[in-house]
């Protein structure tokens, strides 16, 4: 029988849309029935496994799938709470699900620092990495269990502060609480066990993980496009980031301005925008790339 890859994605949620899109542009398509709780994908021979998120580490470390995807949140905290070593190891960082575990309390309380958690009691649904958290900086707190709606724990009266997931910090306005402190980044990870496997599932992942890579390479490449004052050109070019030497060409009946094409290798942020107009460049574009080669 020709072997084949098990993969845990999360069923529904906010790793589940970034894990199928991921896996669909590394080639695979995948029809899932509804309610249907695994599907074989068409590309590659990949079977998927739709569960919820927390019990993806342990039905990798277990053998049951050979690869999850789970953010790494979840993996620390359940090594953090399991009883024995959890056998599990990163392949790839694979740059969605971003978010933070963060401290935050009442914006109208006392509470805006460390040194002021002694003796209060913190809502969490991670109370494994806040407990550790808190051991490493030597505080003493009462962590607060709650699988869901930490925030509202404060004005409940259930907890002087929480310690939750964070991305925009929308979640926490919305409910008066400002952040003081970050317990730990995590983004999503591909993971598997020590287990040995066969060559030929190795081939696979090796496979599997050529394409991830290019996915991940074509993410945060784009295609900027510019014109620039002959002037600031030196300045702006330098101001690219990791790009490959631009193409600089003239622009019809505008002997003081040249058109700039590069290919930017990392992400463009905002401010680099900002930077850029601010040295006298107009019309910028940032495209995105949908594949590479060479
Ligand atoms: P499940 O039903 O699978 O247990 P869940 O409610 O535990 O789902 P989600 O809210 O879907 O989980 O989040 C899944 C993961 O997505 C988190 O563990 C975290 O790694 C990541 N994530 C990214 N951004 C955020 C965010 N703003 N808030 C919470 N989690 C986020
Ligand atoms: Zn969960």
């Amino acid at each position: 029988m020709s072997e084949f890859l098990r993969i845990a994605i999360q069923k529904k949620g906010r790793l589940a849309d970034g894990s199928l899109r991921l896996l669909e542009q590394a080639g695979l398509s995948v029809f899932r029935n509804p309610g249907a709780l695994t599907c074989r994908a068409k590309g590659l021979p990949i079977e998927l496994l739709f569960v919820r998120d927390d019990d993806i580490p342990s039905l990798v470390a277990k053998g049951v799938c050979d690869l999850g995807i789970a953010g790494e949140n979840v993996l620390r905290e359940e090594a953090l709470l399991a009883h024995e070593p959890v056998d599990l190891q990163s392949v790839r960082a694979l740059g969605f699900s971003r978010c933070m575990l963060k401290l935050a309390a009442p914006n109208t309380g006392t509470i805006n620092s460390l040194p002021d958690l002694q003796g209060v009691k913190i809502a969490t649904s991670y109370p494994g990495i806040l407990g550790a958290f808190l051991r490493d900086n030597g505080i003493e707190a009462e962590c607060v269990p709650l699988k869901g709606a930490v925030e509202i724990a404060p004005a409940l009266g259930l907890s002087d502060a929480i310690c939750d997931l964070v991305s925009s910090g929308a979640t926490l306005a919305a409910n008066g609480l400002g952040a003081f402190a970050t317990v730990m980044e995590s983004e999503a990870h591909l993971v598997r066990a020590s287990a040995l496997w066969s060559e030929e599932k190795e081939a696979l992942l090796a496979r599997l993980l050529r394409r991830i890579d290019g996915v991940i390479a074509s993410r945060a490449t784009k295609y900027i496009m510019l014109n620039a004052p002959k002037s600031a050109l030196a300045e702006i070019t330098a101001l690219l980031p990791g790009a490959d030497a631009p193409t600089i060409m003239p622009l019809a009946g505008r002997d003081d301005q040249m058109a700039v094409h590069a290919v930017c290798r990392e992400t463009i942020f905002w401010d680099t925008l900002e930077q850029l107009e601010a040295r006298g460049a107009h019309a910028i574009l940032v495209l995105p790339i949908e594949k590479m080669m060479g």
